[in-house]
């Protein structure tokens, strides 16, 4: 297993293919988006750049990790060598199956797919597949270079051996993956987003100001970060589309979106990426402050 290929190069699959580059595997990156691939590969630098001022890796390594990396804008070109095949593309049911479908298609009868799906069933992934033993989910954490996670989920049909070569696969990145069942959200976003959903809440409520949930949480529970600025990490397009997946996959009213974050996605407030979300990142993120909108 040495030739890996991504699909989508956002928050998640420039770091997925980092990771993998460093480790010494062969990475095809893949996006519709040129534009994306060429953001990807400029953060995919940066982040090894302050590994180098860290002293955890060379500026010979940068070179070489770098040169592990080919971007593609072709799927089928993309993937046709691949022992494994890592979808990390935009968080939406048909877009994933439209996706895997194709996968099936132009992929190595033996490959691997894999989705880094937050919540979509990977069983209804694999259902357009012909091969539903080869498909699994490895569920990776936000930033991959640095988080120790990996949450791999079996789908009705993943065999054992796939589930096996995953987990092995997962240490050799010197991760520590999890075994989990696929049902909606999975493990980590099942507690995670109910939790982010309630401070979206408890500010919409007017209880207290963004900063102040954040403050209590990070000093109260010890969280390294605010559920509200994790919230903005994630993405809030991110988890309005994973809320809508438990909301959904249980029937169970306790995890209906906030109303305040569905309009911020509609708004296209997405946190980091877009440049805003609860907190403005126009002087970076090191110096973000609560956006305009929650001063008062
Ligand atoms: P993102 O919006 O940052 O990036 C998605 C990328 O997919 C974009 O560059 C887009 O151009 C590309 N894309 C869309 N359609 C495509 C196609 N047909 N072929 C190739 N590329 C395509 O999203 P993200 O946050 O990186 O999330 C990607 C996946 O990872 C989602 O399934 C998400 O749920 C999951 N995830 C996200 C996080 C997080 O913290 N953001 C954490 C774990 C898992």
């Amino acid at each position: 297993m040495d030739k890996i290929a991504v699909i989508g190069s956002g928050t998640m699959g420039n770091g997925i293919t980092h990771t993998f580059a460093q480790f010494g595997y062969q990475v095809n990156l893949i996006d519709i988006n040129q534009e994306a691939l060429n953001k990807g590969v400029q953060t995919i630098s940066k982040n090894i750049d302050r590994q180098v001022a860290k002293g955890t890796v060379t500026e010979v390594e940068k070179t070489n990790i770098l040169g592990r990396i080919t971007t593609f804008t072709d799927l089928k070109d993309g993937v046709s060598a691949a022992d494994l095949v890592i979808e990390a593309a935009t968080e939406n049911l048909e877009l994933k199956l439209k996706i895997f479908r194709e996968l099936d298609a132009c992929s190595k009868p033996e490959a691997i797919l894999a989705s880094n799906t937050s919540s979509i069933s990977i069983t209804q992934i694999a259902a357009v597949t012909g091969r539903g033993d080869k498909v699994i989910g490895m569920h990776f954490m936000n930033p991959v270079p640095v988080m120790k996670l990996v949450e791999v989920i079996r789908g009705y049909a993943t065999s054992d051996a796939t589930t096996a070569l995953i987990m092995n696969l997962s240490e050799k990145l010197d991760k520590v993956p999890v075994e989990v069942n696929d049902y909606p959200g999975f493990v980590a976003n099942r507690i995670l987003m109910p939790m982010i959903n309630e401070a979206i809440y408890t500010l919409f409520e007017g209880v207290a100001g963004v900063q102040e949930i954040d403050t209590v949480m990070k000093l109260g529970m010890a969280h390294p970060m605010g559920p509200l600025q994790l919230a903005d990490f994630i993405g809030l397009d991110v988890c309005l589309a994973i809320l809508n997946v438990l909301h959904q996959g249980f029937g169970n009213p306790k995890y209906a979106p906030c109303p305040l974050l569905v309009n911020m996605a509609m708004a296209g407030k997405k946190g980091v990426k877009s440049g805003e979300g609860f907190y403005d990142y126009s002087n970076g993120v090191k110096d973000a402050r609560p956006a305009a909108k929650f001063l008062s």
